[in-house]
């Protein structure tokens, strides 16, 4: 008998520019809580997260930047047996969509090519400060095959929902 205690174990990784949410994200998911303020950068390299899909017990390792994305010194050991990507931008700021095809040039250079990869526009508790329609991110995610996915770490939209699909499409490909 097996002495693991999860069935699965998959590495997910965070992306995207600097502001766009990913740590609330990652602490709205693991943690059920949206920080105040602006000091939402967490201290350590990963959070792991348990979840039950189909009675099979996922282990989701949640790897998020600490910062570095501010000094475009991530590496490419941060992107090295990821399983799956988040690449979030804020739906709010045109420029965090702009930088979109840097980070895939990113993806294209570090990460192993069977990686799952989600697009995520968050920030959509923002409604009034839209400046990117969802039509033109679904657009542009179904042209590099990726999935799309609008979401709010502040209000809790759509996040559960983020890491549950990400985890259904990896056993998918497992
Ligand atoms: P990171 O640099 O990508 O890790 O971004 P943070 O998670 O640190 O968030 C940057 C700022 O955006 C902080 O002031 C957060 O409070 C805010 N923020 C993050 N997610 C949301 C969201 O879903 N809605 C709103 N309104 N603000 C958010
Ligand atoms: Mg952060």
């Amino acid at each position: 008998m097996s002495m693991e205690d999860y069935d699965y174990l998959f590495k997910i990784v965070l992306i995207g520019n600097a502001g766009v949410g990913k740590t609330c994200l990652v602490r709205r998911f693991t943690q059920g809580l949206f920080p105040p303020g602006q000091g939402a950068t967490i201290g350590v390299d990963f959070m792991i997260k348990t979840v039950e899909i189909k009675g099979e017990k996922v282990k989701l390792q949640i790897w998020d930047t600490a910062g570095q994305e501010r000094f475009r010194s991530i590496t490419q050991s941060y992107y090295r047996s990821a399983n799956a990507l988040i690449l979030t931008y804020d739906i709010t700021c045109e420029d965090s969509f702009r930088c979109l095809p840097e980070w895939l040039r990113e993806i294209e250079q570090y990460a192993n090519n069977q990686v799952v990869t989600i697009l995520v526009g968050n920030k959509i508790d923002l409604a009034e400060k839209r400046e990117v329609l969802r039509q033109r991110a679904e657009d542009f995610a179904d042209s590099q095959s990726m999935l799309y996915l609008e979401t709010s770490a502040k209000e809790s939209d759509n996040v559960e929902k983020l890491f549950l699909d990400l985890a259904c499409e990896l056993i998918r490909e497992a």
